[in-house]
Protein backbone atom coordinates (compact mmCIF):
# COMPACT_ATOMS: atom_id res chain seq x y z
CA UNK A 1 0.00 0.00 0.00
CA UNK A 2 1.34 3.59 -0.47
CA UNK A 3 0.05 6.96 0.41
CA UNK A 4 -1.40 9.33 -2.21
CA UNK A 5 -1.34 12.55 -2.52
CA UNK A 6 -4.31 14.64 -2.63
CA UNK A 7 -4.74 17.20 -4.71
CA UNK A 8 -6.87 20.48 -3.11
CA UNK A 9 -8.98 23.51 -3.99
CA UNK A 10 -7.51 24.73 -7.40
CA UNK A 11 -6.70 21.19 -8.96
CA UNK A 12 -9.11 20.88 -12.05
CA UNK A 13 -9.79 17.18 -10.99
CA UNK A 14 -11.98 18.42 -8.12
CA UNK A 15 -14.22 20.00 -10.62
CA UNK A 16 -14.44 17.46 -13.08
CA UNK A 17 -17.30 14.32 -13.51
CA UNK A 18 -16.07 10.82 -13.02
CA UNK A 19 -16.41 7.65 -15.01
CA UNK A 20 -18.69 4.79 -13.61
CA UNK A 21 -16.68 1.84 -13.11
CA UNK A 22 -17.43 -1.06 -15.48
CA UNK A 23 -15.49 -3.61 -14.03
CA UNK A 24 -13.47 -3.53 -10.60
CA UNK A 25 -10.05 -4.80 -11.33
CA UNK A 26 -7.27 -5.39 -9.06
CA UNK A 27 -5.98 -2.33 -10.08
CA UNK A 28 -9.35 -0.71 -8.53
CA UNK A 29 -8.41 -2.99 -5.75
CA UNK A 30 -5.17 -1.51 -4.86
CA UNK A 31 -6.25 1.74 -5.61
CA UNK A 32 -9.10 1.54 -2.62
CA UNK A 33 -6.51 0.35 -0.28
CA UNK A 34 -4.55 3.14 -0.94
CA UNK A 35 -7.34 5.47 -0.64
CA UNK A 36 -7.93 3.67 2.96
CA UNK A 37 -4.61 4.29 3.65
CA UNK A 38 -4.48 7.91 2.77
CA UNK A 39 -7.89 8.56 4.59
CA UNK A 40 -6.58 7.74 7.36
CA UNK A 41 -3.19 9.14 7.40
CA UNK A 42 -5.11 12.34 6.68
CA UNK A 43 -7.79 11.77 9.67
CA UNK A 44 -10.56 11.96 7.63
CA UNK A 45 -13.74 9.99 7.39
CA UNK A 46 -14.07 9.94 3.94
CA UNK A 47 -12.00 10.41 0.51
CA UNK A 48 -13.31 10.26 -3.47
CA UNK A 49 -11.21 9.05 -6.17
CA UNK A 50 -10.92 12.65 -7.73
CA UNK A 51 -9.27 13.81 -4.65
CA UNK A 52 -6.16 11.54 -5.37
CA UNK A 53 -6.31 13.15 -8.76
CA UNK A 54 -8.50 9.98 -10.49
CA UNK A 55 -11.23 10.01 -12.61
CA UNK A 56 -13.27 6.67 -11.76
CA UNK A 57 -16.28 6.88 -9.75
CA UNK A 58 -15.04 5.81 -6.39
CA UNK A 59 -15.30 6.70 -2.65
CA UNK A 60 -14.17 5.32 0.49
CA UNK A 61 -15.32 6.21 4.12
CA UNK A 62 -15.05 5.41 7.39
CA UNK A 63 -17.69 6.33 9.81
CA UNK A 64 -17.43 4.88 13.52
CA UNK A 65 -15.66 1.88 12.64
CA UNK A 66 -18.04 1.35 9.55
CA UNK A 67 -15.53 1.29 6.59
CA UNK A 68 -16.89 0.69 2.96
CA UNK A 69 -15.74 1.45 -0.37
CA UNK A 70 -18.33 2.45 -3.01
CA UNK A 71 -17.87 2.05 -6.87
CA UNK A 72 -20.83 4.05 -8.82
CA UNK A 73 -22.73 5.28 -5.88
CA UNK A 74 -26.56 6.41 -6.14
CA UNK A 75 -28.55 7.93 -3.37
CA UNK A 76 -32.03 6.90 -3.10
CA UNK A 77 -34.60 8.22 -0.85
CA UNK A 78 -33.06 11.32 1.24
CA UNK A 79 -34.68 12.21 4.25
CA UNK A 80 -34.72 14.68 6.72
CA UNK A 81 -32.53 17.72 7.14
CA UNK A 82 -29.97 18.79 9.54
CA UNK A 83 -27.16 21.34 9.65
CA UNK A 84 -23.80 20.66 10.37
CA UNK A 85 -20.12 21.90 10.10
CA UNK A 86 -17.93 19.91 7.54
CA UNK A 87 -14.84 20.26 6.08
CA UNK A 88 -12.98 17.99 3.42
CA UNK A 89 -9.28 16.91 2.61
CA UNK A 90 -9.11 18.97 0.26
CA UNK A 91 -9.77 22.39 1.63
CA UNK A 92 -7.77 21.68 4.77
CA UNK A 93 -8.46 24.43 7.71
CA UNK A 94 -11.92 25.74 6.11
CA UNK A 95 -15.00 24.55 7.75
CA UNK A 96 -18.94 25.63 6.86
CA UNK A 97 -22.38 24.22 7.76
CA UNK A 98 -23.99 22.11 5.02
CA UNK A 99 -27.86 20.74 5.24
CA UNK A 100 -27.93 17.45 4.38
CA UNK A 101 -30.45 14.66 4.51
CA UNK A 102 -30.24 12.73 7.76
CA UNK A 103 -31.61 9.03 6.47
CA UNK A 104 -30.59 7.79 3.04
CA UNK A 105 -30.01 4.59 1.29
CA UNK A 106 -26.77 3.81 -0.57
CA UNK A 107 -26.44 1.88 -3.57
CA UNK A 108 -23.17 0.66 -5.32
CA UNK A 109 -20.64 -1.66 -6.38
CA UNK A 110 -18.67 -2.82 -3.30
CA UNK A 111 -14.90 -3.98 -3.55
CA UNK A 112 -15.47 -7.29 -5.26
CA UNK A 113 -17.81 -5.81 -7.64
CA UNK A 114 -21.12 -7.14 -6.44
CA UNK A 115 -24.20 -4.62 -5.85
CA UNK A 116 -25.27 -3.72 -2.65
CA UNK A 117 -27.23 -1.68 -0.37
CA UNK A 118 -26.70 0.40 2.76
CA UNK A 119 -28.97 2.21 4.74
CA UNK A 120 -27.25 5.06 6.48
CA UNK A 121 -28.22 7.97 9.22
CA UNK A 122 -26.71 10.76 10.35
CA UNK A 123 -22.74 11.44 10.06
CA UNK A 124 -22.47 8.29 7.36
CA UNK A 125 -25.15 9.98 5.44
CA UNK A 126 -23.25 12.81 5.90
CA UNK A 127 -20.39 11.51 4.61
CA UNK A 128 -21.87 9.82 1.49
CA UNK A 129 -23.96 12.94 0.53
CA UNK A 130 -20.25 14.81 0.91
CA UNK A 131 -18.22 11.96 -1.31
CA UNK A 132 -20.66 11.46 -3.48
CA UNK A 133 -20.76 15.24 -4.39
CA UNK A 134 -17.20 15.11 -4.82
CA UNK A 135 -17.81 12.04 -7.81
CA UNK A 136 -19.89 15.13 -10.08
CA UNK A 137 -17.55 18.28 -9.17
CA UNK A 138 -19.25 19.40 -6.37
CA UNK A 139 -17.48 20.27 -2.86
CA UNK A 140 -19.08 21.32 0.42
CA UNK A 141 -18.28 25.30 -0.48
CA UNK A 142 -21.24 25.33 -3.20
CA UNK A 143 -23.50 24.76 -0.46
CA UNK A 144 -22.62 27.67 1.43
CA UNK A 145 -24.51 31.45 1.21
CA UNK A 146 -22.51 34.46 -0.57
CA UNK A 147 -20.95 35.85 2.64
CA UNK A 148 -19.78 32.50 4.68
CA UNK A 149 -18.53 31.12 1.09
CA UNK A 150 -16.90 34.85 0.63
CA UNK A 151 -14.97 34.07 4.54
CA UNK A 152 -14.16 30.43 3.45
CA UNK A 153 -12.07 31.64 0.19
CA UNK A 154 -11.00 34.71 2.37
CA UNK A 155 -9.33 32.03 4.71
CA UNK A 156 -8.24 29.13 2.03
CA UNK A 157 -6.64 32.33 -0.01
CA UNK A 158 -3.99 32.37 3.32
CA UNK A 159 -3.80 28.32 3.18
CA UNK A 160 -3.03 27.56 0.13
CA UNK A 161 -0.01 29.42 -0.02
CA UNK A 162 0.80 25.97 1.92
CA UNK A 163 0.18 23.90 -1.18
CA UNK A 164 2.15 25.73 -4.12
CA UNK A 165 1.20 22.23 -6.98
CA UNK A 166 -2.30 22.07 -5.46
CA UNK A 167 -1.36 18.41 -3.69
CA UNK A 168 -0.86 17.52 0.06
CA UNK A 169 1.53 15.06 0.73
CA UNK A 170 0.95 13.09 3.34
CA UNK A 171 3.63 11.33 5.96
CA UNK A 172 2.39 8.17 7.34
CA UNK A 173 2.69 7.50 10.89
CA UNK A 174 5.45 5.19 10.91
CA UNK A 175 7.59 7.50 8.82
CA UNK A 176 7.07 10.10 11.45
CA UNK A 177 8.32 7.68 14.16
CA UNK A 178 11.28 7.33 12.05
CA UNK A 179 11.68 10.80 12.07
CA UNK A 180 11.34 11.57 15.10
CA UNK A 181 13.98 8.55 16.26
CA UNK A 182 16.34 10.31 14.04
CA UNK A 183 15.82 13.71 15.91
CA UNK A 184 16.19 11.55 18.88
CA UNK A 185 19.20 10.72 17.55
ZN1 LIG B 1 -14.35 16.45 0.59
Amino acid sequence: MSLLDIHVLGSPVLRQETRPVETVTDELRRLVDDMFETMHAAKGIGLAAPQVGRVERLFVADVDDHAIAVFNPEIVSPEGNAKAEEGCLSIPEVYGDVERATHLVLRGLDRDGKPFELAATDLMARCIQHETDHLHGRLFLDYLGVFKRRSAMAKWEREKAKYPALRRTLISARDLAEQHNEEAL
